[in-house]
C-alpha cells in the first residue's frame, strides 16, 4: 500500500523511511513535493492535520503528517508548536538551539525536564481522520554534543540511560534514535489504524 508523507523536512521522511521498513515493510512511504499549505494552528494536532489533509486531496493517497517539537517543563511546554522557529523565522536550528541553553542557563540539572513529542495525522482520500501522539521524555544538556540527527538532539538526553554514561540523542546512532523516539513511538499507535485501511 501507498502513503504519502506530507513533510519537505529530508530528516523527518529518512526517519520515517527507517521506522515503517523496520515494523511496516509492507507500507510503501512516498514523499510529498506539491504545495505547502499554512501551518497557522495553535496545536501540534491542528498542523498535523492541516499538512496531511493538503497532501491526501493533492494527491488522492491517504496521507500522514508529522508535527513535532520540544517542550521545556520549566517553559510551560514551549517552545512547543514553535520549536522550528524559536528564533526567529529563518528556522535555524543551531540558533533555536544557542537560544533555548541560554534561556536555561541558570536553571539546575533537576528542573531541565522536557520532552519530544510527535503527533502524527492520517488522513485518507475520502476523508477519515486519526491522530496519534507519541512522548519521549529526558531533560537538557547544559551544552550541545554530538552530530546526529537534526534540530535539538545535540541538547536532548533521553530519559533511561544508564547513570554516568548518558547521551545526547545527537550521539545516539540512527538506529537507536528510530528504536525510542516520539516518532517511532507515535507510529507505533498508527500501525493498527494503517492495518484498517
Ligand atoms: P515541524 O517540522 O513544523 O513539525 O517542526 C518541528 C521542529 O521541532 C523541528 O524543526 C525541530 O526543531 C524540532 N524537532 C522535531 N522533532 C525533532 C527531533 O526528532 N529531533 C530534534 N528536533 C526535533
Amino acid at each position: 500500500m501507498k502513503v504519502v508523507l506530507a513533510t519537505h523536512n529530508p530528516h523527518k521522511v529518512a526517519e520515517f523511511q527507517q521506522i515503517v521498513a523496520t515494523t511496516r515493510p509492507d507500507l510503501e512511504v512516498i514523499g510529498y513535493d506539491g504545495p505547502e499549505p499554512v501551518e497557522d494552528g495553535v496545536t501540534f494536532a491542528e498542523n498535523a492535520l492541516i499538512k496531511a489533509r493538503a497532501a491526501a486531496r493533492h494527491t488522492g493517497l491517504p496521507a500522514l503528517a508529522d508535527d513535532s517539537g520540544i517542550c521545556v517543563d520549566v517553559l510551560g511546554g514551549s517552545p512547543g508548536v514553535f520549536s522550528a522557529y524559536w528564533a526567529g523565522q529563518k528556522k535555524d536550528a543551531a540558533a533555536n538551539l544557542e537560544l533555548l541553553l541560554d534561556q536555561l542557563h541558570d536553571i539546575a540539572d533537576r528542573h531541565r525536564t522536557a520532552h519530544f513529542t510527535s503527533t502524527i495525522a492520517l488522513v485518507t482520500a475520502d476523508g477519515q481522520e486519526h491522530v496519534v501522539v507519541g512522548n519521549w521524555p529526558g531533560r537538557l544538556a547544559r551544552e550541545a554534543s554530538g552530530g546526529g540527527g537534526f534540530g535539538y538532539d545535540p541538547i536532548f538526553i533521553p530519559d533511561g540511560q544508564p547513570e554516568g554514561r548518558e547521551r545526547t540523542v545527537g550521539e545516539l546512532s540512527d538506529v537507536e534514535k528510530q528504536a525510542q523516539s516520539h516518532r517511532a513511538r507515535a507510529f507505533a499507535e498508527l500501525v493498527p489504524l494503517l492495518a484498517e485501511l
